[in-house]
């Protein structure tokens, strides 16, 4: 069995997040989307509120699981038999990082190797920040959020304004 893993913070999930998503999934028998927390960042919303939202939005795909790890990735990757992490690239800044991040991965476990997929050229400026900011100042998020979550995003930046965030 071909799994894969699709690491990162999806704090929270976009369109360009599903688009990789989506095209990875078709691309081996099982994706494990993980949501990999940082205990030195606080995002928008709780790990395991990103999981619960990711799972809604893929639960009609069918070889998508979803969790969160506060493991390494290298070590994540181990635990689960994953040979490959699925990582999107948007524009050549991201691609030093991102290939640095590939050499030491594959260092800290050489079983594992890591695959870019190019974003789709609608999601290019589209990040969670991005997102977050214009959460903030009310515009229309369908361009940028899938529809099933929009409601609880904007929820949640209102709760945190509400408490002064
Ligand atoms: P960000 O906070 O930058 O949106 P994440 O850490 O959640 O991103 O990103 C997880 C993975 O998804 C990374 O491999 C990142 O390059 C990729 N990614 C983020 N946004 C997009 C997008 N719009 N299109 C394609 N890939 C993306």
């Amino acid at each position: 069995m071909k799994t894969a893993i699709y690491p990162g913070s999806f704090d929270p999930l976009t369109l360009g997040h599903l688009n990789i998503i989506k095209r990875a999934s078709m691309c081996f028998d099982k994706l494990i989307v993980c949501v990999m927390v940082n205990s030195k960042k606080t995002g928008l919303f709780a790990p395991e509120e990103r999981v619960e939202l990711i799972r809604r939005v893929v639960s009609n795909l069918p070889n998508i699981e979803v969790d969160a790890s506060t493991c390494l990735l290298a070590d994540y990757a181990r635990k689960r038999r994953a040979r490959v992490i699925v990582k999107g690239l948007r524009a050549m800044s991201d691609f030093e990082m991102e290939v640095q991040m590939a050499v030491v991965n594959r260092k800290l476990n050489p079983n594992v190797d890591t695959m870019f997929l190019p974003a789709n050229e609608k999601y290019t400026y589209l990040s969670s920040t991005v997102v977050k900011e214009m959460v903030r100042y009310g515009a229309d998020l369908s361009d940028f959020l899938p529809r099933e979550i929009i409601q609880d995003v904007k929820d949640k930046m209102q709760e945190l304004v509400r408490r002064g965030g």
